[in-house]
């Protein structure tokens, strides 16, 4: 079941937070020590809309010149699971997620950070697994999953979401 929403709702913005989080401290984070969030920048994030990142915005740019239309920011509620993909084609039923090599490790560039692991090591694993189990809930519910990395060029991925969503001419 699809379902619009206009903002993430409290329930289900955990990953919306820490993926907004991760995009605003991605910059000033890397390579250097983090500090754990405190409560208080964890309710400052509960605030903070979900963020739209260069590479996302530039497949959205890519796909809708190509002709392809999509819906943004759309929470998909699965059993057992309530997803957000970047970009959703409804009819087709395919999820498109843009990923960060950092924040969902990808094997190239996803590297732990080598100080404060304690904090690293677990956050990085939780994305990772969090990823799979939607990705896991979208095809036990019959869609198509596209998980673009952020270094792939955005050809390849529009290529990649055109066959997905049955669009190859
Ligand atoms: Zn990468």
């Amino acid at each position: 079941m699809v379902r619009a929403v206009g903002r993430p709702r409290r329930s289900s913005e955990s990953a919306d937070e820490d993926r907004a989080e991760d995009r605003r401290r991605r910059e000033q984070t890397r390579g250097r020590s983090p500090r754990p969030l405190t409560e208080n920048r964890s309710r400052n994030m509960r605030a903070i809309r979900r963020v739209d990142t260069a590479p996302e915005l530039r497949l959205r740019r890519a796909l809708h010149a190509a002709g392809l239309r999509y819906r943004v920011d759309l929470q998909v509620d699965l059993p057992g699971a309530r997803v957000r993909p970047d970009i959703v084609f409804t009819r087709r039923r395919v999820a498109v997620f843009v990923d960060s090599c950092f924040w969902h490790q990808c094997l190239e560039h996803g590297r732990l950070p080598k100080t404060n692991q304690w904090y690293w090591t677990p956050k990085l694993e939780r994305n990772v697994q969090r990823d799979r189990r939607a990705d896991d809930a979208l095809l036990a519910a019959g869609w198509s999953v596209v998980r673009a990395w952020e270094h792939e060029t955005i050809e390849d991925v529009v290529a990649r979401v055109r066959r997905a969503v049955g669009a190859i001419s």
